[in-house]
């Protein structure tokens, strides 16, 4: 059974938001195929649905739609949901994944009518070949540069009319002439510990985990707002259930097995509480640059924005300021640590200046 120990890498969270291997397997049969199936976000549900609607009466293929947020909130899903409901068929790639602009040019020429092509991390395309795809969404047409030299000519290969969904976790990396293709752009925001409760309990009943009401609703609340890890969470918590209990997960097993798996009743693991703890010890609470932050606990800056602020933020335990990252009062009581206002961290500061120098002083 794993267990973690303080110093796990970022990769090895229980808690990461991110796709494993373990995850890719399970995540085919627990993706919602419809809107009715797919939990939550109403916001989005709502104006996509309008759209989805508008596009299939006009009989034309649904604007190009941008979907932003951080990981594991159901990007991909809804993308394949939107093909479903389109009746449309759904090509698959991401940005890293498209090198050159050749790639980029087959894939877009053996597209149906009609059809969805899914880039997931589109922030990583090269320049080269996002300069391909603005005539491409704009005018579904390609502009191929043939020969080299004077005898150089462009030409123009018509495509049929696609619909680009683009996923990104940063929409602000996404350079102005991209991000302005795109008709649509939609939001995706963390989910309440009630829509992660409903969406447990379809998991598990998908997977056949025996589970109560008030089993999901445990896992639910320490899942970070994120179904990806409440899957992941429901999964661990199964073998607790059949080792530890009678098969089925309670609220009892499931707090007993999460505690053991370091996942606090909050959701926070060890390396949230690295994070807070860090801006709390050495910098007084903050403010603190996230570049830095990011060196002393260890990790890319990436990877704290993406991953661990999200969260925290959501649950009033961060907050960004034009000076960097703080940590609130509820962080530090949450954490069992006594909150010092940001001018007596300064006096205490001083204070232990002043004791030091002294001794220096008398030394002399
Ligand atoms: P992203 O692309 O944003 O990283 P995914 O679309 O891969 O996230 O979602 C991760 C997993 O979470 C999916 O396999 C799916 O089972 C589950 N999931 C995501 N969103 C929903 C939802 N709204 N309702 C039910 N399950 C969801």
């Amino acid at each position: 059974m794993p267990m973690f120990d303080g110093d796990m890498d970022f990769e090895n969270r229980i808690v990461a938001p991110e796709n494993t291997f373990e995850d890719s397997e399970a995540e085919v049969s627990l993706r919602p195929k419809t809107m009715g199936e797919y939990i939550g976000q109403p916001k989005a549900k709502e104006n996509l649905g309008v759209f989805i609607e508008a596009a299939r009466r006009r009989g034309d293929s649904l604007d190009h739609v941008l979907l932003y947020g951080p990981p594991g909130l159901g990007k991909t899903t809804l993308a394949t949901v939107i093909a479903n409901e389109m009746g449309a068929g759904i090509r698959t790639t991401s940005g890293p994944a498209i090198e050159k602009p050749g790639d980029l040019a087959a894939l877009l020429t053996n597209l149906s009518p009609g059809d969805i092509l899914f880039i997931d991390e589109i922030h990583r395309l090269s320049r080269v070949v996002e300069e391909i795809l603005y005539p491409a969404m704009e005018d579904y047409a390609l502009d191929i540069i043939i020969g080299k030299g004077p005898s150089a000519r462009s030409i123009r290969i018509e495509l049929p009319r696609f619909t680009l969904v683009g996923a990104t976790t940063r929409a602000g990396q996404l350079t102005a002439p991209l991000r302005d293709r795109f008709g649509v752009i939609v939001r995706l925001e963390l989910y309440s510990p009630a829509e992660l409760a409903t969406i447990i309990s379809r998991s598990a009943e998908i997977l056949e985990i025996p589970c109560d009401g008030d089993g999901s609703l445990e896992l639910a609340k320490r899942s970070r707002g994120t179904p990806r890890i409440a899957n992941r969470l429901l999964k661990r918590v199964r073998d607790f259930a059949q080792v530890l209990g009678k098969g089925v997960i309670t609220k009892e097993i499931a707090s007993l097995a999460l505690d053991k798996l370091e996942v606090d009743d909050l959701g926070l693991d060890s390396m949230d509480r690295r994070v807070l703890e860090t801006i709390i010890r050495n910098y007084g609470g903050g403010p603190v640059g996230i570049e830095t932050l990011a060196a002393v606990v260890g990790e890319e800056a990436i990877t704290l924005e993406d991953v661990c602020e999200p969260f925290l933020m959501q649950i009033g335990f961060l907050g960004k300021t034009p000076r960097g990252r703080v940590v609130t009062r509820s962080a530090y009581e949450h954490l069992g640590l006594v909150f010092l206002e940001r001018q007596n961290f300064e006096q205490i500061n001083l204070l232990a200046d002043l004791a030091e120098n002294g001794e220096e002083n008398t030394g002399n």
